[in-house]
């Protein structure tokens, strides 16, 4: 099936959608993007994540070429015209068309694309299995709060990921866990205390990583906001990661070493289902 897709206020087939070579998204990676879930046609934590846009956004000194009710009904009018049910809505705005210098030009049109990717986020096969990390060295710039397009060290530490046969990679500075490749890190030590690195410069604020914090302090499980090493990620009771595009998924081997006892365990199983609910209820 062709999609639509947004472009700079127009939809249109995928097949049509085009970009200039000038872009400096394409250039440079000058651009910020987002990726909200959607479940039973309906947007999953929309406002955090354009929150999370505007601040990226104004990292970066750009402007937000479209208010906040205008991309809403840009995410809602690409869901409904491609008849999502379940999947997410990934948009990109980037500082627009120039001539290629470094410097930020001062009258580029923004660009603004969006469009559609169906994925099964609810019976997620992973989510019974549970899912296998590596850990490799994280290499990344030193912005990584800014939800860039900037994604190459992601991109190569997923690869590695898929080298070992694992799902995802978790990375790895001064001998601490930073975060996933795409997803945040979290462990459960002492059986019932969950521990995730604190916010900073060094991890992306993810948006499920807010929420898991909140629906876990609701639920009178004790959060730990603090650095984590992979030796500790090892001996932890459980492992889980989380992201929009998964939501919660427990970890049951990282680096080829058994956690827990090598299944999914309850306090992930737990958060998964609360978490759940509250998606299809949003
Ligand atoms: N960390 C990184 C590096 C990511 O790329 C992502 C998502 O793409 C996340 C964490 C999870 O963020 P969210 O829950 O907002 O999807």
């Amino acid at each position: 099936m062709t999609r639509t897709v947004y472009v700079n206020g127009a939809y249109m087939p995928e097949d049509q959608a085009k970009i200039s070579i000038f872009d400096r998204a394409f250039l440079f990676a000058d651009g910020v993007y987002e990726v909200t879930a959607v479940v039973g046609g309906k947007m999953v934590d929309f406002d955090p994540h354009i929150a999370r846009l505007h601040r990226s956004l104004d990292e970066l000194e750009m402007a937000c070429p479209l208010g906040d009710d205008a991309l809403r009904e840009m995410h809602e009018e690409l869901i409904g015209r491609n008849g999502l049910d379940e999947g997410v809505v990934y948009m990109q705005i980037t500082r627009g068309v120039a001539d290629r210098d470094f410097t930020y030009p001062e009258d580029a049109e923004p660009t603004v694309i969006g469009f559609t990717q169906v994925k099964p986020l609810i019976d997620s096969p992973q989510a019974r299995s549970g899912v296998t990390v590596v850990t490799i060295p994280d290499i990344r710039w030193r912005r990584r709060d800014i939800k860039s397009t900037a994604l190459l060290a992601q991109a190569m530490g997923k690869q590695a990921a898929k080298t070992h046969d694992a799902y995802e990679a978790w990375m790895v500075e001064d001998g601490y866990v930073t975060e996933g490749t795409s997803s945040s890190a979290f462990i459960v030590t002492g059986g019932d205390t969950i521990v995730t690195r604190q916010l900073s410069n060094d991890i992306l604020p993810g948006v499920t990583r807010r929420a898991i914090l909140k629906l876990s302090a609701d639920a009178g499980i004790a959060v730990e906001e603090r650095l984590f090493t992979v030796d500790e990620a090892k001996a932890a009771s459980e492992a889980f990661l989380t992201s929009a595009s998964s939501f919660v998924l427990p970890i049951v081997r990282i680096d080829g070493q058994q956690i827990g006892d090598g299944t999914p365990g309850p306090v992930v199983a737990k958060l998964r289902e609360v978490y759940l609910k509250e998606a299809a209820g949003a």
